[in-house]
């Protein structure tokens, strides 16, 4: 089976601007910002969609949004935030079968989205 293309990202099959990687997890900016700041935030492993997630997964989630808190504090948000987002299938707007959060920042974020 063919990898995904953020799979591809993992395994250094095409490149990325990585700014934050563990064991378990990574984060990337955007190859198109929607925000000043525009990272996405993926676990290692092939995860479809939130749908497929098993209770092994568990960790995995939390250690991705615990991330997003020490990416955002890194990032000096503390006072102003940040938005993190996930899309889930066609409505959601997915495009990428690999779960992933969106962390927008730098800008006022409009709510409701589109
Ligand atoms: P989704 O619509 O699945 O929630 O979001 C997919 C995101 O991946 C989009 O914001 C898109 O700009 C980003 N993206 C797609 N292909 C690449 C790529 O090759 N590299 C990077 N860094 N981002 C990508
Ligand atoms: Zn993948």
């Amino acid at each position: 089976m063919q990898e995904c293309i953020f799979c591809k990202i993992v395994n250094r099959n095409i490149p990325a601007e990585i700014i934050y990687e563990d064991d378990q997890v990574m984060a990337f900016k955007d190859i198109r910002p929607a925000a000043p700041i525009h990272y996405l935030l993926i676990p290692k492993k092939h995860i479809p969609t939130f749908l497929d997630l098993k209770e092994e997964d568990e960790g995995i989630v939390g250690h991705l949004q615990r991330v997003a808190g020490m990416i955002a504090r890194e990032a000096g948000l503390t006072k102003k935030g940040f938005r993190l987002v996930s899309n889930c299938l066609e409505d959601g707007g997915q495009l990428i079968f690999h779960i992933h959060y969106h962390f927008l920042a730098g800008r006022p974020l409009q709510w409701p989205p589109g």
